[in-house]
């Protein structure tokens, strides 16, 4: 026979007490989510949808990761306005709108594999991975990688590979990619991405002076191997550096 001993009044009070702790904390939890979510589907209609995004898959993306997770904390109510945010170590998570766009120029199909150049918070590749099969990312400062691969691995994603390098050089081990997005402002397109990319792939990247204005380009390699490059929109982005030779 199990034996339940029995509990006194006050056990009983403080048990009382833990639960209805635990349900409010558990209350609090989940109108906080609901209220992140409310947010995401306003920042979709007013900043992303407005302004002439129309790829559902796209839509259906940004209005699902939790960009609130992707901020440092203090920042987590500003995460679905309409402009970039920082992320520690001198970085920006991008304004929800460039995400948006360049996720929808990238044409992306289901089975794509792809490379995107500046992790940061991880907040793009997620998105990316949302649609695609696989998110292969680099990043050059060591501790957003380790941090990005962490976050990334707590809210479920086993597409997505970041590792720590050099991105100008891509990563060759795994290409080709259907598709390449650099996050970060180069001075030109790096040879090794456009080696990188198939046939009949599309990358999207910001080209111009470092600190200044930057063009959003998207560059396509047709299916004989023919590079053009089409220029989309003025941005901004934080450049893209280089590791010092060795
Ligand atoms: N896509 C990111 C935002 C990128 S900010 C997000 O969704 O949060 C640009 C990032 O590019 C920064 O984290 C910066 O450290 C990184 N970066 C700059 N130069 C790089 C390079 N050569 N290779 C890889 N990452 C680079």
């Amino acid at each position: 026979m199990v034996r339940c001993p029995k509990k006194t009044p006050r056990e009983l009070l403080i048990l009382a007490l833990r639960w209805s702790v635990a349900a409010a904390a558990l209350a609090a939890t989940s109108m906080e989510a609901a209220d992140f979510r409310a947010s995401r589907d306003r920042m979709v209609r007013e900043q992303i949808e407005s302004r002439g995004v129309s790829d559902a898959r796209v839509l259906a993306a940004m209005r699902k990761v939790p960009r609130h997770e992707f901020v440092p904390e203090q920042w987590a109510d500003a995460a679905y306005e309409d402009h970039p945010l920082p992320i520690g170590h001198g970085q920006t998570i991008s304004q929800p709108y460039v995400v948006a766009l360049m996720t929808e120029l990238l044409h992306l199909s289901p089975g794509a594999k792809i490379l995107e150049v500046g992790t940061g918070s991880g907040y793009q590749a997620a998105i990316l991975a949302e649609i695609a099969e696989e998110v292969y990312s680099v990043e050059i400062i060591e501790a957003l990688a380790k941090e990005s691969a962490d976050r990334l691995q707590r809210l479920g994603y086993k597409n997505i590979h970041v590792k720590r390098g050099d991105g100008y050089l891509g990563w060759p081990e795994q290409a080709p990619f259907e598709a390449i997005i650099v996050t970060a402002g180069a001075e030109h397109v790096p040879p090794p991405l456009i080696e990188q990319l198939k046939r009949g792939g599309r990358m999207v990247i910001p080209v111009g002076e470092p600190h200044g204005e930057q063009s959003l380009l998207l560059v396509e390699k047709d299916i004989d191997g023919t590079v053009s490059t089409r220029n989309v929109a003025p941005v901004l982005f934080v450049p893209l550096t280089r590791e010092p030779a060795k």
